[in-house]
């Protein structure tokens, strides 16, 4: 046995992106480790990748050739094509409905699979352009709230390197399943503990970095606004506040803190379902440790005050003058990077007034047809709909339409690809060139292929070049090779390049994305806010133009609710969503995870198999009785595949659709009414 050792990235859906070795024995995918190529991740990857990336590439449920569908939608009835036949038909059942509906009949439905700058989505938007085909507002699905948050408070600038978390005087980790979501963040707070830091987790549920914290304020899902605003108005009654630094760098600081003075400790405290002693201690820790580094997460921007709870929470770091010199907010780390969107993407090729659906919404339009004109061609890729959407039941009404068209690229036989009527198989990122960005740390890397690509598949760039040619578009942007569309991915005149090419970055090292005096990007350090007014913008103009007047300040919207429990949905260590949920890391459904007062109130015993319901659907699920959940709240990990169901529905069956975040119309996944009984 020859074991060659590769250098690669590993492209999943995750803030870390870790710097990968592959081993590569006869043109299989033996072993896979962390190398030292990225200096953040070290050598060290998620057991998850580390186990299962062997069978996520060669296992047999990798899609291999082009089939077209030969039963009913959902059946998982096809057969092989061949890649021409394949084309031939997309160009055929797409030109029709573009005959009879027009080009904005046809739209892509795609999220964040891969997460290379080529994968992710480069010619595949191209190709859209050209077409007219309806654009979609991807970030309403996860991300979007977070970025609008940071956006309208702090500007198109990064926050601070998640490097700073192991220098912490104080790590406070909000909304944020670490553990299983940001491994090497987890890292840096063990380190910064073990040389005496503190660490306050904020979490409804009691997560694995939460039971390592010294104070985790186990609050009721939604109320992170009210928790923020409380902590502002306690650190001015303290005296804590750095008045200096706010009457230089933050604008509407006064606006902020009269909202916040209506929230001292012990309201808020009865409002969060919080002790008022453990908001006070949250209080003298914020004001006497430093360096503070704030590092939120996706949970709290999924409820209807969720850009709020963002937005304030970022917040305190401001008022207190605690950013640079070591202290800061992990988050924004994209913006670290020198994206020539524009040029990768090419939008001037988009007809004008084409029209952009938002991706929450899409389960609807497909259902009810309450759009002219209506959607009629789906282009599925980077994308498990079914699974990962709100409203899962409407989704799936949706795409078994047997009038819609829809083309799925992807990896393995999803639930959403059994929906599909021609299925392209698409190579792994093992099998393709990449360059990576990171959306959790400041480090830019390039990877090659490490073997060639499994049976039929190829790269989704090259997928969409083919189609490009089938449907006769001979712009030279289509010909773009891709080495060529790296180089059109960063800009290549950037000087942290150091004058080489995107497509020409070494391979086993990862290249910073310094300041312009070679140090870390660190707002207060060496960057500033990039907002209209140069300031931190505690009140933004901005956000009250985007969303709506009362997106100027955060704010607070009374939850009402028909089912006595709240359900969030936290990531598992097993999946990435639902990622590798056909794998044997996830042979059956998460549990449904209650406390004791609850599960007593119900007679419901530890292990029963219970129903979980509201008005939009039914799941079956095993409980778990214990006290990692507070009273009131019900939680199962998000992204197990609807085969794991009795029932054939997951958790995100019960979440809605029609509510949206404060933000970018955000989805509301730990903002869901249920009931649970026995089965
Ligand atoms: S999933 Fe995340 S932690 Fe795991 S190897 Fe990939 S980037 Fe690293």
């Amino acid at each position: 046995m020859t074991l060659e050792q590769q250098p690669s990235v590993c492209t999943f859906d995750c803030p870390d992106a870790c710097s990968l070795t592959v081993g590569v024995d006869d043109g299989r995918i033996v072993k896979v480790r962390g190398s030292d190529a990225l200096p953040y991740t070290a050598g060290v990857i998620c057991n998850k990748v580390a186990r299962y990336s062997g069978d996520f590439v060669h296992g047999a449920q990798r899609l291999q050739h082009p089939l077209r569908r030969t039963g009913p939608k959902g059946l998982e009835q096809f057969e092989r094509i061949s890649w021409e036949m394949a084309l031939d038909e997309i160009y055929e059942r797409v030109g029709a409905v573009i005959g009879r509906w027009g080009p904005q009949a046809v739209m892509p439905l795609n999220y964040a699979g891969p997460h290379g700058f080529l994968a992710g989505d480069s010619m595949s938007l191209r190709f859209f352009h050209k077409l007219g085909a309806t654009q979609l507002y991807r970030r309403a699905l996860c991300g979007g709230v977070r970025s609008e948050a940071w956006a309208g408070t702090y500007g198109a600038v990064p926050g601070c390197p998640p490097e700073f978390a192991e220098h912490a005087q104080l790590n406070v980790v909000w909304g944020n399943n670490a553990t299983a979501t940001n491994l090497h963040l987890v890292r840096g707070i063990r380190r910064a503990m073990r040389a005496g830091g503190r660490l306050v987790v904020v979490d409804p549920l009691r997560t694995k970095i939460a039971e390592q914290a010294d104070l985790h304020l186990q609050l009721l899902p939604g109320t992170d606004v009210l928790l923020a605003w409380s902590v502002a108005a306690e650190l001015e009654r303290l005296g804590s506040l750095d008045t200096a630094f706010i009457a230089a760098h933050v604008l509407g600081a006064e606006e902020f803190l009269a909202l916040a003075r209506e929230w001292p400790a012990a309201r808020a405290a009865e409002a969060c379902g919080l002790q008022e002693s453990q908001i006070l201690t949250f209080v003298r820790w914020m004001a006497e440790d430093d360096p503070l580094v704030l590092s939120p997460g996706n949970g709290l921007e999924r409820s209807r005050n969720g850009g709020s709870g963002i937005r304030a929470a970022i917040a305190l770091p401001a008022l207190l003058g605690k950013l640079g010199r070591g202290s800061g907010v992990v988050l924004a780390a994209g913006n670290a990077f020198p994206k020539t969107p524009a040029k990768l993407y090419r939008p001037d090729l988009l007809p004008a007034g084409t029209r952009t659906l938002t991706i929450n919404d899409i389960g609807r339009h497909l259902a009810e047809d309450d759009i002219d004109p209506p959607l009629r061609a789906l282009f599925i890729y980077n994308h498990n709909p079914i699974v990962v959407h709100p409203d899962q039941n409407r989704m799936r009404r949706g795409l078994a339409r047997e009038d819609v068209f829809s083309v799925g690229i992807e990896l393995t036989m999803t639930e959403s690809m059994t929906h599909c009527d021609v299925v392209l198989p698409a190579a792994t990122h093992f099998e393709y060139a990449e360059l990576y960005a990171s959306y959790g740390h400041h480090w830019l890397q390039r990877a090659e292929p490490v073997i060639a690509s499994v049976g039929d598949s190829l790269p989704n760039t090259e997928i969409f070049r083919r189609l490009a040619a089938r449907f006769g578009f001979t712009e030279p942007c289509f010909e773009a090779t891709d080495a060529e569309l790296m180089d059109d991915a960063v800009d290549m005149t950037d000087q942290r390049l150091g004058g080489t090419r995107p497509s020409k970055i070494p391979t086993r090292r990862a290249l910073q994305m310094a300041g312009p005096d070679g140090r870390p990007l660190v707002l207060f350090d060496n960057i500033f806010p990039a907002t209209p007014s140069g300031k931190i913008e505690l009140k933004s103009a901005a956000l009250a133009e985007r969303w709506g007047t009362g997106a100027a300040l955060p704010a607070w919207r009374e939850r009402e609710a028909a089912y006595s429990l709240m359900l969030i949905s936290p990531a598992s260590d097993n999946r990435i969503s639902s990622t590798l949920g056909d794998l044997a890391a996830s042979p059956k459904a998460p549990p449904l995870l209650m406390h004791p007062a609850d599960a007593a109130r119900r007679s419901l015993a530890h292990g029963a198999q219970v129903r979980v319901w509201n008005d939009r659907g039914e799941v079956v699920l095993r409980l778990a009785v214990t006290d990692a959940v507070r009273p009131g709240v019900v939680a199962s990990e998000k992204g197990a595949w609807l085969k794991t169901s009795p029932t054939g529905q997951t958790i995100s069956a019960l979440v809605s659709a029609d509510l949206k975040a404060d933000l970018a119309e955000g989805a509301c996944f730990n903002d869901t009414p249920v009931e649970v009984a026995r089965v």
